[in-house]
């Protein structure tokens, strides 16, 4: 072996992982904010030493994970973005899609979120919480809902729970997770020999943990939302738990 052998290649990074860097950097000292205004593409191009094409590519890199939002028109260009968008959601649906995660991940990960959440919204959650609760769960009592729409409101009802204990990441994780097995949940209800069956048990148990959350009792709440969700995936998965849910 020759001493050559020794030798590591230089890492090489990409040139959006370079400019993420730089506004990471400004963001934690302070320079650069949410809301804040990138410098024009001309500009910024020549501040960093990149060619335009290749600073555009880095934009839309940023722009895909929901960093900078990028407007059109007059007061256009790249935005650091505030609220999360649906980069975590899209990223997560692709992932699972490509079976990263198992659906046994994904329960138990849902259980996590959903007992902790439940526990927490019946301490914090606030009458209009429970009144916008009370309004999805009246909405999935009409008799002529399908199966999509009454799989949207579940998902609704559940995230609003998240929303209410007044954890933002927390709900948007949650959120997140849902939305990208939204799929999978919607083709589970369509194989049920009677979805319909399936939903008036779904209808109790909902009126039931918001009933828990509305009476403060944070431990009956989590105990039955676990129940909820873990009962489901038995009734949709014939083999335990692998399968959507
Ligand atoms: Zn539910």
């Amino acid at each position: 072996m020759t001493a050559n052998d020794r030798w590591e290649p230089v890492q090489r990074l990409r040139t959006y992982e370079q400019v993420m860097a730089q506004i990471e950097q400004r963001i934690l000292d302070g320079r650069l904010k949410a809301g804040d205004h990138l410098p024009s593409e001309r500009e910024l191009a020549v501040s960093l030493g990149v060619s335009r094409p290749s600073l555009r590519e880095s934009l839309r890199v940023l722009e895909a994970l929901g960093v900078v939002e990028i407007r059109r028109g007059g007061e256009g260009g790249a935005v650091l973005v505030q609220t999360p968008g649906s980069g975590m959601v899209n990223l997560l649906k692709l992932q699972i899609a490509l079976s990263q995660f198992s659906w046994t991940d994904v329960l138990e990960t849902r259980l996590a979120l959903e007992t902790w959440s439940v526990e927490e919204a019946a301490y914090r959650s606030t009458e209009d919480d429970h009144r916008e609760l009370a309004a999805i769960l009246d909405r999935m009592d009409d008799p002529s809902i399908d199966a999509p729409e009454f799989n949207s409101l579940d998902a609704a009802f559940h995230m609003r729970i998240a929303e209410s204990t007044g954890n933002a990441l927390t709900a948007h994780f949650m959120g997140s997770l849902r939305t990208a097995i939204h799929r999978q949940m919607v083709e589970m209800y369509a194989e049920l020999e009677d979805w319909r069956r399936t939903a008036t048990t779904v209808r109790r148990e909902h009126r039931e943990i918001l009933d828990l959350i509305v009476r403060k009792d944070g431990k009956t709440a989590a105990r039955a939302v676990h129940a909820h969700i873990s009962d489901f995936y038995k009734i949709g998965a014939i083999d335990g738990v692998d399968a959507p849910g």
